[in-house]
């Protein structure tokens, strides 16, 4: 291995280009992001008695969490082991979980999801009223929870929707766009600087000063042309954490979902997704012959981690010259009654899943890596947290196991409520941004770089591919130039800052692992059994780490 400390890239910005701040708002905690992990966070503020400040970019509810289809994997049957659970989430993750965050995670799962329910949370239970278990790709026992058949999130989001609703001591900012960091003398974080939209002026640009700072803003699947996210998904919280310095990590590991509905050849954006909960069901893939190709692949078969699966997709489709394959889901008893939502998409498609094959493609889904943060939620920088899909915990390493991810909102935010509980500083004054010598993306170039991604950055990667993607990349930020500052631009220069650290990591990484996968390094190296720490330096170039698993990078604050 040869464990890289600098990368040669051109310069990112260090801030967004804005106009100063013209009007402020102050709460003890200002949470950017409504998703589960951002309004967890807002209702364990409260509880410990905290004023706060949920921002985000457009409605309440337009982040990943209402998509969510599966469901929250936690240990309830009693046939089931907090053990068995950590060991399938380290399987998973070959290699670069952290012990401490994974067993957090599986033995104070159950009670936050019990705390959902009382929060209002509604899942499926059979008639006695016992909550209905089901399996999904890597897990050893049946510990899913799922609401609605197939529609977890938007249930979770409803319940949390209401129950911040419910409470006055929660300031909501709908259609706002927080842009970048603000810090008091010492460099503690005191607050961001956002763009409130649909204001009909062009000078929105105001301030929330604050305690504390939670970024909850999800991920980053919009960095490619394909993705199961949703539009806000722009890595804006990973941007903005890199530029007020924090440590981002695991940025390589970007989890493709094996099965989005194929929507045709210029397809672009947020892709519906066909849950893995399907397969689960008895659901099959086939190739153009009918061959059901998963049965040699792996001993899990059609079950196999979803990285298995998303390769074993891809190798089908550059063999046979095809844009997707086919999922079988004919078979699947009570097919209509427990996927309502899947199956009502597809048939706006013109595809009835109940007597039609549905075609099937890999897209970009999760984030594994992001903002490096302790066992409660902090980053590298004073009074600045990250939570949710925006973080890096450390409990998916080298790829994220099933429906881990909403339980890890509602694990690590709840965690984040006790740090906030304790002693926070007073308000300090914040220094004046200084104003950007950079300039910003032209939103018109936002194709090209995504275009770039997922040609070369996507579920098979090589060196000379990835080496052509940076390329682009960096041509585009020799390119900033005087780009009017607004959301689209905004978008544009944080996608463009995530997909070049991004690329940069999986560049250096040069070995296979959970869900990266190298062409040119096929192999599991031993001494690539690191994580891979990125931070902007104060030029704007990329800093890449090689760092030991366990080896803690927060610093006490
Ligand atoms: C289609 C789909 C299906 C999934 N199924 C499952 C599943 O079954 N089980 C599971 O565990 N996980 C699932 N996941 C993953 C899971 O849904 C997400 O990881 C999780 O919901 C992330 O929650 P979050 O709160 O971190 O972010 P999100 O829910 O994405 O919320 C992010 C919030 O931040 C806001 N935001 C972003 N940028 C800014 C900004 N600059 N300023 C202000 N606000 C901003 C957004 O508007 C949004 O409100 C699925 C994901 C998708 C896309």
């Amino acid at each position: 291995m040869s464990a890289p400390t600098a990368e040669r890239t051109a310069a990112l910005p260090l801030r967004l280009a804005a106009r100063p701040p013209g009007w402020d708002l102050s709460a003890d905690v200002c949470v950017v992001g409504s998703g589960v992990a951002g309004l967890c966070v807002a209702l364990h503020a409260r509880a410990a008695g905290l004023t706060v400040a949920v921002v985000t970019k457009v409605r309440v509810d337009d982040g990943s969490t209402r998509w969510a289809q599966g469901g929250i994997a936690a240990v309830l049957d009693p046939a089931d082991t907090p053990e068995a659970h950590a060991r399938d989430t380290e399987v998973a993750g070959v290699g670069l979980c952290e012990p401490q965050a994974v067993r957090a995670l599986v033995t104070e799962g159950p009670g936050r999801l019990r705390q959902l329910i009382d929060w209002g949370a509604g899942f499926d239970r059979d008639a006695s009223g016992r909550l209905l278990l089901t399996r999904e790709g890597g897990h050893s026992a049946d510990r899913i929870v799922h609401a609605g058949g197939d529609a977890t999130g938007a249930e979770v989001q409803r319940a949390l929707v209401s129950a911040i609703h419910a409470d006055p001591g929660i300031t909501l900012v709908e259609h706002a766009m927080v842009l970048d960091l603000l810090t008091d003398a010492t460099g503690r974080a005191a607050g961001v600087t956002l763009h409130v939209l649909g204001e009909g002026t062009e000078d929105g640009v105001g301030a929330v000063r604050a305690r504390a700072v939670v970024l909850a803003t999800g991920g980053m699947g919009q960095v490619y042309a394909a993705t199961t996210n949703p539009a806000v998904s722009t890595g804006d919280g990973v941007a903005l954490g890199l530029r007020a310095g924090a440590v981002a990590t695991d940025l390589e590991f970007v989890q493709f979902h094996p099965t989005a509905l194929y929507l045709g050849p210029g397809a672009r954006g947020q892709q519906p997704l066909v849950s893995e909960a399907l397969r689960g069901e008895g659901a099959i893939l086939r190739d153009g012959e009918g061959t059901a190709f998963m049965a040699g692949v792996h001993p899990l078969a059609d079950l196999a981690p979803r990285d298995v699966v998303a390769k074993a997709i891809t190798r089908v489709q550059l063999r046979d010259a095809v844009p997707h394959v086919w999922l079988d889901a004919r078979g699947v008893q009570g097919l209509t009654g427990r996927f309502p939502t899947i199956v009502a998409r597809c048939r706006a498609e013109g595809i009835d899943p109940v007597t039609d094959l549905i075609p099937v493609t890999p897209a970009a889904h999760y984030a594994s890596g992001g903002l490096v943060t302790d066992l409660s939620g902090r980053t590298t920088v004073p009074g600045l947290y990250a939570c949710g899909e925006v973080a890096c915990t450390g409990v998916h390493g080298a790829n994220r196991l099933a429906s881990n991810s909403l339980l890890e909102g509602l694990v690590f935010a709840a965690r984040i409520g006790q740090s906030l509980a304790g002693a926070l500083p007073p308000t300090a004054p914040a220094v004046p941004p200084e104003p950007s010598p950079s300039g910003l993306l032209d939103p018109a170039s936002r194709d090209v770089l995504t275009t770039a991604m997922s040609t070369a950055v996507g579920a098979l990667r090589s060196g000379a591919g990835l080496a052509a993607a940076g390329n682009r990349l960096d041509g585009l930020a020799c390119a900033l130039g005087d780009t009017r500052p607004a959301p689209d631009s905004w978008e544009a220069t944080d996608l463009l800052t995530v997909a070049r650290a991004l690329t940069a990591a999986a560049t250096a990484r040069e070995e296979t692992r959970g869900c990266h996968w190298r062409e040119d390094h096929p192999e599991t190296e031993e001494t690539w059994r690191m994580h891979l720490d990125v931070r902007l330096d104060e030029d704007g170039g990329l800093r890449l780490t090689a760092r030991p698993v366990g080896d803690p990078v927060v610093p006490a604050w």
